[in-house]
């Protein structure tokens, strides 16, 4: 097994702090007259504070994802798990992150929040990974933060290159799995128990269909975990949430099914645009959603709003001008697209 050496590489602030201790964790029993959190006492649904480590759902997280629940944090999406990762980590003003471009926005907005220096590795023009590359940038660095499948590209990192940078990289190597359950790819969580360093976030809210109650998953070595539980809010994923996420993982065929349809679905799309005449470039996804390159991304993008669909202008980010991203919808609402798509085909040729 490879080792991480949490002391070398963790805030010492935080690593030398207490956990708070709530009510909740000082008395885990659910018999008895509880005057302990100041709650309101007259009975509903949420008049109780929730369980503050989520463990119903650990459970069934853990069996799941076949991972074991010291394992599991659960955050306020995952956006929440990477922000306690920044600020569990980085000192302020004085440590680095280095990741790679184009990728999730939030890396950059976290590293600001927390006054963290961020290195921006370049992917190449097909978005592929230059392990090299990132472990010459992240010599000093704490965190190493990957995106795969990666956002706004779509497309899964060769998991050889992301690999290296594990073997290589002594401090954490934070692989964002957001789009993982609609990739053909192997989640790095196999890799768990083999190497310390390695920690998974995953959400609820893609391919699960929960974005609307905030539930991100992240996945790493106990020691991890238990540093960032010392940092998280102790209440920070609500009592409703919990119960909903816990109903629909125990409806997993349900989500299976969906996540098909979505598949099939993408395979039609981009069938569909595949040698469009106004489609320039489409490039591979293993995510639900597809990024695309057209001759004018921004007079396109206000086409498709002004006929009612809303696709998302990449343009502006690194390696993707006149690029738009697309998520795939249900059927009706990809037909939509399409319909739109060909419509500006036909006012083009008629101006
Ligand atoms: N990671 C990536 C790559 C994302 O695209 C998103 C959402 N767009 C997130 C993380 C955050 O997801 P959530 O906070 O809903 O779990």
């Amino acid at each position: 097994m490879k080792t991480f050496d949490l002391e070398k590489f963790a805030r010492p602030n935080v690593l030398a702090m207490k956990a708070y201790s709530s009510a909740r964790d000082e008395y885990t029993g659910n018999e008895g007259i509880f005057l302990d959190a100041n709650e309101n006492p007259f009975p509903s649904a949420v008049n109780r504070y929730p369980d503050p480590y989520q463990r119903e759902l650990k459970t069934e997280l853990a069996r799941i994802k076949k991972v074991r629940e010291e394992q599991i944090i659960v955050g306020n999406g995952s956006d929440e798990v990477l922000d306690l990762i920044y600020r569990a980590f980085c000192t302020p003003g004085k440590d680095k992150v280095v990741t790679i471009k184009p990728s999730y926005g939030m890396y950059s907005v976290l590293a600001e929040t927390n006054d963290v220096e961020l290195v921006e590795v370049p992917l190449d023009a097909d978005f592929n990974l230059d392990a090299a590359a990132v472990l010459e940038a992240a010599k000093d660095a704490k965190i190493v933060v990957l995106c795969s499948p990666n956002n706004p590209s779509g497309n899964l990192l060769n998991r050889n290159e992301v690999m290296k940078i594990v073997e290589s990289f002594p401090g954490l190597v934070v692989i964002d799995e957001a789009y993982i359950d609609f990739s053909n790819g192997k989640s790095l969580l196999a890799e768990l128990d083999a190497y310390e360093n390695i920690f998974v976030s995953q959400t609820l809210s893609k391919a699960y269909g929960l974005a609307g109650i905030r539930v991100g998953l992240g996945f790493g070595s106990p020691k991890v975990i238990a540093l960032l539980n010392k940092v998280k809010p102790p209440y920070n994923v609500n009592g409703l949430s919990q119960r909903f996420a816990l109903a629909r993982l125990n409806d997993m065929e349900k989500v299976t099914k969906e996540v098909l349809d979505i598949l099939l679905e993408r395979s039609r799309l981009l069938l569909e645009m595949k040698d469009h005449p106004l489609i320039c470039k489409i490039y591979r996804t293993d995510a639900n959603f597809i990024l695309f390159k057209v001759d004018d991304a921004n007079t396109m993008y206000d086409f498709f709003a002004e006929n009612g669909v809303v696709v998302r202008n990449r343009s502006s980010q690194y390696n993707c001008e006149n690029c738009l991203r697309v998520s795939v919808g249900t059927k009706t609402e990809n037909d939509k697209f399409l319909e739109v798509l060909n419509e500006y085909n036909t006012t083009l040729k008629t101006k």
